[in-house]
């Protein structure tokens, strides 16, 4: 039985990994659930898995926990994700919050000993050197859950010594993919929202129709495949059933296929090395008939080219392109700026702050709280 913490239990991969924990009770016993303000939905949570501790990184009034759920270690703040990170016998942890938070918390399971499973991308975007040597320090690389991610680390699972030449990350292209420039820049908070293929939490979502959801897995691809960006060859695939491919010396490119559900890839991760069922089907190739592929238009996508920028400038200007996107797509989301401006800001930000250090953890939060504030600058007019 594998004992297993969910940081972000409540969102999107959480509550997936909590359907695989059900699937399979003699697999998985939960030890943490932690959310940031989502009560109601963490005490239903803790009612059917029974963790040794429970936290809302808002906060909880001890008062407030529901009687049947007192057994339950409750925690606040800062301390709660740290406790669930590190603080119970679980051998994994499942990072699945969203944003630069789940930096220390992938740290923080790191330097406890314990098998990081990461869908939060941010952790490498701002920290990538710190966790991957952490990672090696302790002898436990991380486990991808992101699905290319998922996808290229089941494909090396083939190669046995041999080093991939190229990786081929896979993108929808999202919901702007065929609509015009000028049209995208307008586009409402809804059109942004509705993506063609995958089923995610809203920010996410607004990163895949920019594309700065791509540019993000470029980076979070560079440190967990030791890759250079120049080798990470973008191609979008409409479809969404190849989740990505590596390239070898011989010519030979291996693939991962499946229709596009999380489950999968978080599923891969948590019964690692082995396999199990997910309630996914395998996809009907007859029925799909044909799969296509597209090069990026990067003059409409920026976000493809900011990252390689960021990533070849190194220091923190990776972190400032993240914060300042969160940011902006917070105030998108808001209906306060219009979708172009998201592009407008993160440029603005990078102009100004990507030669910032990022030796150090201390370092890497200022040049996301500067990123922040340069992300929340700029024209409020809304175009729509
Ligand atoms: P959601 O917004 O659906 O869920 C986020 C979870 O984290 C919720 O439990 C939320 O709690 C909690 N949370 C949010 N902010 C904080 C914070 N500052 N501190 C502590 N907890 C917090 O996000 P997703 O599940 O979509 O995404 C999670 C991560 O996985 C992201 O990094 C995303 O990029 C990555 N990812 C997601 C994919 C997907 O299919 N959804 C695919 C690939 C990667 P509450 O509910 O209380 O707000
Ligand atoms: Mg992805």
């Amino acid at each position: 039985m594998k004992k297993i913490a969910i940081l972000g239990s409540t969102g999107s991969i959480g509550t997936q990994a909590l359907d695989i924990c059900a699937r399979h009770p003699e697999e998985y016993r939960v030890t943490a659930l932690t959310a940031k303000g989502n009560r109601e939905k963490l005490f239903e949570q803790v009612r059917r898995f029974r963790p040794e501790m429970a936290g809302l990184a808002d906060g909880i009034d001890p008062a407030e926990v529901p009687e049947d759920l007192r057994g339950c270690r409750w925690m606040s703040g800062k301390e709660a994700l740290r406790e669930a990170a590190a603080g119970t016998e679980a051998d994994q942890v499942l990072v699945s919050i969203v944003g630069i938070a789940g930096l220390q918390s992938v740290l923080d399971a790191l330097e406890a000993g314990r098998q990081v499973l990461l869908a939060n991308k941010e952790a490498l975007v701002t920290g990538g050197h710190l966790v991957m040597e952490l990672a090696r320090k302790k002898g436990k690389p991380i486990l991808p859950v992101d699905s290319e991610h998922s996808a290229i680390f089941q494909c090396l699972q083939a190669a046995g010594p041999n080093r991939p030449t190229r990786i081929l990350l896979t993108a929808s292209g999202g919901p702007f993919r065929t609509w015009p420039k000028e049209k995208m820049h307008r586009a409402s908070r809804e059109e942004a929202l509705r993506h063609p293929n995958w089923s995610m939490g809203a920010k996410i979502t607004v990163d895949s129709a920019s594309m700065f959801n791509k540019g993000l897995e470029i980076m979070e691809a560079r440190w967990l495949f030791d890759m250079p960006a120049e080798r990470i060859q973008v191609v979008v695939h409409p479809e969404s059933i190849i989740h990505s491919a590596v390239e070898f010396e011989d010519g030979a490119v291996l693939a991962q296929l499946g229709v596009p559900d999380m489950r999968v890839p978080i599923g891969y991760a948590m019964a690692y090395p082995q396999r199990e069922s997910t309630g996914v089907e395998p996809p009907d190739l007859f029925a799909l008939g044909r799969l296509t592929f597209e090069q990026p238009d990067e003059e409409k996508f920026p976000s493809l080219r900011m990252a390689r920028e960021a990533l070849s400038a190194g220091g923190a200007a990776c972190t400032v392109l993240n914060g300042a996107n969160e940011e902006a797509v917070a105030a998108f989301l808001r209906g306060e700026i219009a979708f172009g401006e998201i592009y407008t800001r993160v440029a603005r930000a990078l102009d100004r702050l990507a030669g910032l250090p990022a030796r150090n953890l201390e370092e890497i939060f200022e040049a996301d709280r500067l990123a922040r504030q340069a992300g929340k600058e700029g024209s409020t007019s809304s175009l729509y």
